[in-house]
């Protein structure tokens, strides 16, 4: 037996002397110093009691250190959890305690919020590297060994539990095994032709997929280096760019270098590759960005449970307003929402995806898992699309009305749930609309009980505790009524279209 996700991510960085991390303010990490910390993790995870399967729930800054967590995870067969960072503590404790965490990492700031969470549900907690110097976490690690043996893993152990928020309460804990994981990074190495010379400008999030598997296992597999910034900064991004051979972004990253004016051809000179998606680009950003850079950015589609599904080509024409091709090794097919039988291409329906990218199940959901993912292994995305004549695909709309607002999802139920709480409320609802930043923001549209008076600006700050600031209400409105057909359903289409120019400039 092996540890394959180790063995191909993790293990060629040693005595690599080359920088795989190129921080803000000139520092460096070489490949075999970074290994050395996800070793000392390794060894500390185990110091604090955690075996191979459990959980370690990671709710901190990115940092190298976050990072080599996720190394010595992965070494140590320990189930990575990371969370949003924006996440409230009535949130982590949700989390905590649905995955059974034995451990809780968090920043400093967060340590008297967290504790007594962690308590509650019997973890321990410790904190990691912030900008206050190490954290307890880190000093129990710098104590161990510099190399740890990897232990034994399957190609269906779990490697990490990302949870995807639900449309109809809690969230879900989607399990990604070492197979989902690596054979994801490696057919996405090869189609987008990352070499052991690619420097990746990475300023996304790494409690997400796109930016902790997507960017940071392409880049290890291929033994690249990642430009490591601790967040989407304009300066930073403008400052790095010319040093970077590629950069993998949200649509808002593309949006917001447009409105600079100092992205220009010659900036971008040293790239070859713009990577965009976890949310849809705007035809007119990929053309806009086109014009004034000379790159066709290539847009792909993906999901959590599904790792990358689809990607225009890297030689071929990059569509804008498609996401390419199902990659190699990956089965999509276009089904009958109603009947889930397969339609012919041209026809918009339920995209399903079937391959060793797909997720193994919701943790400790079976009968959700069961609804979602097929005996035949295909499993129901959620979003609507249709396949071209070409074969390209296009997302089409969000079955489960999510919304995606600065590339992070935002479920209308839990928003609503909150908002129907509110004295004087009678119900909500809760929809994305058009906004030329976040390219959806989140709108409340309230119904008051009759002769109630809402205070809007109260009811907005009421919200801050309970859910993290990407999800509350962009807006609030009244109106007299929800529309609703005949089976008593709300129009949400219909509320769309009736706010949809709320946020235009
Ligand atoms: P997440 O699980 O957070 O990665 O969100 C997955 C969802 O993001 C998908 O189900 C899609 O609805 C959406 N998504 C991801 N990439 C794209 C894209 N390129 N275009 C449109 N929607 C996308």
């Amino acid at each position: 037996m092996a540890n394959p996700l180790h063995d191909a991510l993790f293990a060629p960085l040693a005595g690599r002397t080359s920088p795989l991390m190129h921080l803000p303010g000139g520092m460096q990490i070489t490949g075999d110093a970074f290994l050395t910390m996800t070793a000392r993790a390794a060894h500390a995870l185990t110091a604090a009691g955690l075996e191979p399967g459990d959980r370690v729930v990671v709710q901190a800054a990115k940092t190298p250190e976050m990072l080599a967590v996720y190394g010595g995870a992965v070494a140590a067969g320990i189930v990575f959890l990371p969370l949003n960072t924006a996440y409230t503590a009535e949130e982590v404790d949700y989390f905590v305690s649905d995955c059974g965490a034995k451990l809780v990492l968090c920043d400093a700031a967060n340590l008297d919020a967290l504790r007594p969470i962690a308590e509650r549900n019997g973890a321990q907690i410790e904190t990691l590297a912030g900008k206050a110097g190490p954290g307890s976490f880190d000093t129990l690690a710098a104590r161990q060994p510099a190399t740890f043996a990897p232990v034994d893993r399957g190609p269906g152990d779990l490697a990490a539990l990302l949870y995807t928020s639900g449309t109809t309460g809690r969230s879900k804990g989607a399990m990604l095994t070492q197979t989902n994981l690596l054979s994801n990074a490696e057919v996405l190495t090869e189609t987008w032709r990352f070499m052991a010379d690619d420097v990746l400008l990475h300023a996304l999030p790494v409690f997400h997929t796109h930016g902790l598997f997507v960017a940071t296992n392409v880049t290890l597999l291929a033994g690249g280096s990642l430009i490591f910034l601790p967040g989407f900064d304009l300066d930073a991004v403008i400052e790095a760019l010319p040093r970077a051979t590629a950069m993998m972004g949200v649509p808002t990253f593309y949006t917001r270098l447009l409105d600079d004016p100092r992205l220009t051809r010659d900036l971008v000179g040293h790239i070859r590759l713009f990577v965009s998606g976890s949310a849809p680009l705007l035809a007119e950003t990929h053309t806009a960005w086109e014009a004034r850079t000379g790159h066709k950015i290539l847009e792909r589609y993906g999901m959590t449970e599904t790792n990358m599904i689809t990607s225009n080509p890297y030689d071929g024409d990059r569509r804008p307003g498609t996401v390419g091709f199902p990659l190699p090794g990956i089965e999509l097919r276009i089904t009958d929402p109603d009947t889930g039988a397969e339609l012919h291409r041209g026809e918009t329906g339920m995209i399903e995806v079937r391959g060793p990218n797909v997720f193994k199940g919701y943790w400790q959901m079976p009968e959700k898992t069961a609804a979602e993912l097929r005996e035949n292994g295909f499993f129901i995305t959620g979003d609507l699309g249709v396949i071209d004549a070409d074969g390209y695909v296009s997302i089409v709309g969000r079955q489960k009305d999510l919304i995606i607002t600065g590339g992070y999802n935002v479920y209308p139920k839990e928003v609503e749930l909150l908002l129907d709480e509110v004295p004087g409320v009678k119900e909500s609802a809760v929809i994305g609309v058009p906004h030329p930043d976040f390219g959806e923001a989140v709108l409340g549209v309230l119904v008051p009980e009759a002769g109630a008076e809402l205070d809007l600006p109260s009811i907005a700050e009421g919200l801050q505790t309970h859910i993290a600031r990407f999800k509350q209400p962009k807006d609030l409105v009244v109106i007299d009524e929800l529309p609703r057909n005949t089976m008593g359903k709300v129009q949400k289409a219909e509320l769309r279209r009736r706010f949809e120019g709320r946020f235009n400039a």
